[in-house]
């Protein structure tokens, strides 16, 4: 079983992190429940400047070690890399977050989870070539049966698994997605274990 997890607001709580560091920053307030966009700039508002300035903030290492982690997560994906499922969190941060990044997931009991950056945005400027970076080449030669996702813009990166099961994490911008037959709303990491174990015994 090949399962792709993204890492932002599925393995930890991004969107909390920055309705509260916009706060802090800007004086704003949007709650996570107000956040009704994947896009931070239209979640909150922000002016193009505003948006520059949050986007280094919230990814300086020091603040990125300290998201939370999502509830069950570590549980979860731990379970699966010991039944022998090939587990495989592929992130869009920028690439210059990746130490921290990994780091993280280290503190965070996931040592054993492969961890692969990919610019599923369109935000990186450079060409760079390291392990951890995913080419979307390489990404679409890459199969799975399950995938783990928040973002509605991410959703184009299942298009050619038709047979793909998509776990969808329930946030407030993923609400209004009109979601295919073969994705899954899911309220947390016992749903989306319920999900995989169910379908694990076909
Ligand atoms: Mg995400």
């Amino acid at each position: 079983m090949n399962i792709y997890v993204d890492f932002d607001d599925c393995l930890c709580e991004s969107g909390k992190f920055f309705s509260g560091l916009v706060r802090e920053m800007f004086g704003l307030d949007v709650p996570y429940e107000k956040m009704q966009y994947f896009n931070l700039q239209q979640a909150f508002g922000l002016t193009d400047e505003q948006y520059r300035q949050l986007l280094v903030k919230g990814h300086e290492p020091e603040l990125l070690l300290s998201y939370e982690e999502t509830p069950g997560a570590s549980g979860v994906i731990n379970e699966w890399i010991r039944k022998g499922y090939d587990v495989s969190i592929i992130t869009g941060r920028p690439y210059s977050s990746y130490e921290a990044s990994r780091l993280w997931l280290d503190r965070h009991g996931m040592r054993d989870a492969r961890m692969l950056i990919m610019d599923k945005y369109g935000r990186e400027t450079a060409a760079r070539k390291e392990d951890y970076i995913l080419d979307p080449e390489d990404y679409y030669r890459m199969k799975f049966d399950y995938a783990v996702e928040d973002s509605p813009s991410a959703f184009r990166f299942f298009d050619h698994l038709p047979q793909l099961k998509v776990l969808v994490f329930d946030r407030p911008w993923n609400r209004t997605a009109e979601l295919p037959d073969n994705y899954t709303r899911c309220r947390g990491w016992e749903e989306i274990r319920a999900n995989a174990v169910a379908e694990d015994r076909h």
